[in-house]
C-alpha cells in the first residue's frame, strides 16, 4: 500500500491510497450509458476548480496535449507568448511548433511580464492569441490573472492560459476572469495520477476554432466540445483514470475549493517562513526564486547559495525518506523545489521541511 506524505515533487504529486485504488473500475463501453454517467458525474466537480459554467474537456494525454489544442484552434494569426521560465518558453516552443508566427515577451525567470508591457505591444500589432502560464512550476512565480483576460479581449486576442499547477490549488476564476482558453492536468494540484488533461474554452474562441487552419484530430477543440455535450470523449477514454477524478473531484467538493486554495496559502505560507528561519539558522543566503506577493501557493523554488548543490539536497532528503524537486531547466543545478500541492497538509509539509533542514544544515557545515 502506498504511503501519503512522502512524495513533494512539483507534479506529478502525491495520490492518496484510496484515489490509487478507486482506478479498479470495471470496464465499460464507452458509447452507452454507464459511461456518460461516470462522464457528466465529473463535470460539476471540473467547473468548480476552473469558475466556469462551460462544459470541461477531458482529454486522454498529459497537459501539454491542451498546450497544443489551445495554440493549433485558436484563429490564424501570430501568437504572443510571455515568457518567465520553462513551461512559458515550452509554450511558446508549442506555437511555433504549430506554425505559428511567435513574438516573446521576456521577464526574469522568478518574475512575471507586466500587464502594461503585454499592453504596451498588443497596441503594436493585432494577435491571434497570448500565451501565459498562471503558475510557472519552474520558478514558483504566480502571474496575476484577473486582468488578463480582458485586456486580451480589448485588442482583439484570445487568452492562452496554463494553469497547470494553478486550478485546484491557486484561485481560478476562467469565467470571471474573461480567460480565454484554459488548462491544467490531472497530476498536479488535482492529485490524480498522470494521464489526463482538463480544458475550458469560452463561447468567444469556440466562435473563431473553425478558422484555425489546421486543427488535426486528436486534440480538436470543436471535437471536444461537440462530445462533451453527449458526456462523452471523442476517442476511447483512460476509463480507469476517470474513475480515480471521478473519486477525487468528490473530495474537492467535499473539502470546498476555498478551503483548498486556502490550505495551499498556508503550507506555502510555511514554507516562506521556515525558509527565513532556516537562513538564520544556519547563517547561509537562501533565496525564493519568485518576488513577494507574486508567488505560487502551490510550488517554491529556492535558490542554494553558492557551494550547495540542488543535487546532494534531493539526495539527502531522500535519504530522509522525502521526494522533492531539483531545479528545472537552467536552473537545474542551483535550486531545489518543494511541491506543497494536492492534498498535502500544513502538518505534512512540516515533516518534509524539517528533513531539508536537516539535510542542508549538513551541506553547510
Ligand atoms: C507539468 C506542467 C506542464 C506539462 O504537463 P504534462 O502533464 O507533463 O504534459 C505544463 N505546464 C506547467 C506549468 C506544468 O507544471
Amino acid at each position: 500500500m502506498h504511503e501519503f506524505g512522502r512524495f513533494f515533487l512539483p507534479g506529478p504529486t502525491d495520490i492518496r491510497p484510496d484515489i490509487l485504488a478507486a482506478q479498479a473500475g470495471p470496464p465499460l463501453p464507452h458509447r452507452g450509458a454507464a459511461f456518460e454517467a461516470l462522464f457528466a458525474s465529473l463535470q460539476p466537480g471540473l467547473q468548480h476548480v476552473f469558475g466556469t459554467t462551460r462544459p470541461v474537456y477531458v482529454s486522454t494525454s498529459s497537459a501539454t496535449g491542451l498546450m497544443e489544442s489551445a495554440v493549433r484552434c485558436a484563429k490564424p494569426g501570430p501568437v504572443l507568448s510571455l515568457v518567465n521560465g520553462a513551461f512559458a518558453e515550452r509554450f511558446a516552443d508549442i506555437a511555433r511548433a504549430c506554425g505559428r508566427d511567435v513574438t516573446v515577451l521576456e521577464a526574469k525567470w522568478g518574475d512575471t511580464v507586466p500587464l502594461e508591457q503585454v499592453e504596451a505591444e498588443l497596441r503594436q500589432r493585432a494577435y491571434a492569441g497570448v500565451t501565459v502560464v498562471h503558475s510557472e512550476t519552474s520558478t514558483g512565480a504566480l502571474t496575476p490573472l484577473e486582468e488578463f483576460g480582458a485586456l486580451c479581449r480589448a485588442h482583439g486576442a484570445l487568452s492562452l492560459v496554463d494553469s497547470v499547477t494553478g486550478v485546484a490549488g491557486a484561485a481560478m476564476q476562467a469565467e470571471a476572469w474573461q480567460l480565454d482558453f484554459v488548462f491544467t492536468g490531472s497530476q498536479k494540484a488535482l492529485a490524480m495520477p498522470p494521464g489526463l488533461a482538463f480544458g475550458v474554452a469560452s463561447e468567444r474562441y469556440l466562435a473563431t476554432v473553425h478558422e484555425a487552419p489546421a486543427r488535426g484530430r486528436y486534440f480538436d477543440v470543436l471535437e471536444f466540445e461537440q462530445y462533451v455535450h453527449k458526456h462523452q470523449t471523442p476517442n476511447t477514454p483512460a476509463t480507469s483514470l476517470l474513475y480515480a477524478a471521478a473519486a477525487q473531484l468528490a473530495y474537492i467538493e467535499r473539502e470546498s475549493i476555498s478551503t483548498r486554495v486556502a490550505r495551499h496559502e498556508a503550507m506555502a505560507a510555511l514554507t516562506y517562513a521556515w525558509l527565513a528561519e532556516t537562513r538564520e539558522a544556519l547563517g547561509v543566503p537562501f533565496c525564493i526564486q519568485a518576488r513577494e506577493h507574486e508567488r505560487s501557493p502551490t510550488v517554491t523554488c529556492i535558490a542554494l547559495p553558492p557551494g550547495i548543490r540542488g543535487d546532494d539536497v534531493v539526495k539527502g532528503a531522500l535519504d530522509r525518506g522525502f521526494v522533492i524537486g531539483g531545479g528545472y531547466g537552467k536552473l537545474k543545478a542551483t535550486h531545489i523545489r518543494i511541491g506543497h500541492m494536492g492534498d498535502h497538509t500544513v502538518d505534512g509539509l512540516s515533516l518534509c521541511l524539517a528533513a531539508v533542514r536537516e539535510t542542508l544544515a549538513d551541506l553547510a557545515s
